[in-house]
């Protein structure tokens, strides 16, 4: 039993299905997706914004497959991937048979925007032949306009009586390989699309905010639509939307999740937002300190704090902590003990220092774990 159950979330019993050779649902962990935006006809350019997303962690990465240029360089583009790639398909369904034969892990497509019921079949084909997943993804943007005439707008209940259509139809075909998403650009309606199709169905779902908008503002609207759903335990995998680059993404998704405990990857900052007792400058430090600690995958906590006012308790719960002292030297805590002092000068490069020292020792310490496991 957990000594803090009120931090604990009982994540809802979905079925698992596997996005290449990621599992989604069941116990695994919640996955982080996000997005290109170069064009796909241009493989390298996507492959590079692809590194950069795979560098920030995620795990399932989307390409949009609008014409046959695209899905001509998917095949380079799924071949360098080395995350599972979704191909993002509109209508055409002669695309996802394309992408399904050059290497995608999973179409994210609509069986019911697609046309007659023997298309849906030729996609079911090509998806089972090539172990790809699918992906329905509900919009309230995009409702079909017999639930808009039937319930007069978007509506929770509109979105998932639209997800199950979709189902239903791959269900027809034997196919149950799929993951469903009910994005709304409005939180509670988002939310309450999810929860009722939560219950409605065992396949696994897909979270997100659609147009949630830019960097700050998109962030906060994920985090209460996205981080509500996960706390009262729904939802096996993220897209965090943003107007920022796709990496920005990937870095807010598992900000969310490390925030509700979930799963955490690299280093997961306490800072304060300082004030007139600081002892160094606390914002910089942290801008600083953020960018040069992404490159940390082990998770672990580090605490940076202006003055002794909170710092030695915070400090007392993080793996390294720093707290602003006077005359420029600053109190660095390891494991929560006070250890030494560090000048104003040294102090972002010694704690870099610190802190790849520590996540070195982290996972040593999990090698040597999992070879005593195995013996
Ligand atoms: S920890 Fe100190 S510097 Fe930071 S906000 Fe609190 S009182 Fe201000």
């Amino acid at each position: 039993m957990s000594i803090r159950p009120w931090r604990d979330i009982a994540r809802r019993q979905s079925r698992q299905i596997m996005v290449g050779n990621v599992p989604v649902g069941g116990d695994a962990p919640v996955t982080v997706q996000t997005m290109t935006n170069t064009p796909t006809s241009d493989p390298v350019a996507t492959i590079n914004q692809i590194r950069r997303c795979e560098e920030a962690g995620a795990d399932i990465i989307r390409v949009s497959c609008p014409d046959t240029d695209s899905t001509a360089a998917l095949a380079k583009i799924t071949k360098a991937a080395r995350v599972p790639i979704v191909a993002d398909i509109h209508f055409h369904y002669k695309r996802a048979l394309e992408a399904a034969d050059a290497g995608a892990a999973c179409l994210r497509i609509n069986p019911g925007n697609i046309g007659s019921s023997e298309r849906v079949a030729e996609v079911v084909r090509a998806a089972k032949a090539n172990g790809c997943a699918i992906r329905i993804g509900v919009n309230a943007g995009s409702l079909e306009k017999d639930l808009l005439e039937k319930y007069g707008e978007p509506c929770p209940e509109a979105l998932v009586e639209s997800a199950l259509d979709h189902i239903k139809l791959l269900q027809d075909h034997d196919f149950h390989e799929y993951k469903v998403a009910v994005k709304a650009s409005d939180v509670f309606l988002a939310v309450a699309a999810y929860q009722g199709l939560a219950e409605a169905t065992d396949c696994p779902l897909h979270l997100g905010i659609t147009e949630a908008g830019g960097l700050i503002g998109g962030t906060v609207k994920s985090s209460i639509g996205i981080g509500s759903l996960l706390w009262f335990g729904i939802g096996d995998t993220i897209r965090v939307s943003l107007s920022a680059e796709p990496e920005e993404e990937v870095r807010v998704g598992f900000e969310i999740l490390k925030a509700l405990g979930i799963r955490n990857r690299g280093v997961r900052v306490v800072s304060c937002p300082s004030c007139a007792r600081q002892g160094f400058d606390v914002i910089r430090t942290v801008q600083v300190l953020e960018e040069r600690l992404q490159h940390i995958r082990t998770p672990m906590s580090l605490s940076v704090l202006g003055c002794v006012v909170n710092g030695p308790g915070e400090a007392r719960e993080t793996d390294i902590g720093v707290t602003g002292g006077g005359n420029g030297k600053h109190m660095v805590y390891l494991s929560g003990l006070t250890d030494h002092t560090v000048e104003d000068a040294d102090m972002v490069e010694h704690i870099v220092k610190l802190v790849e020292a520590k996540a070195a020792e982290l996972e040593a310490a999990d090698v040597a774990k999992a070879a005593i496991a195995a013996e």
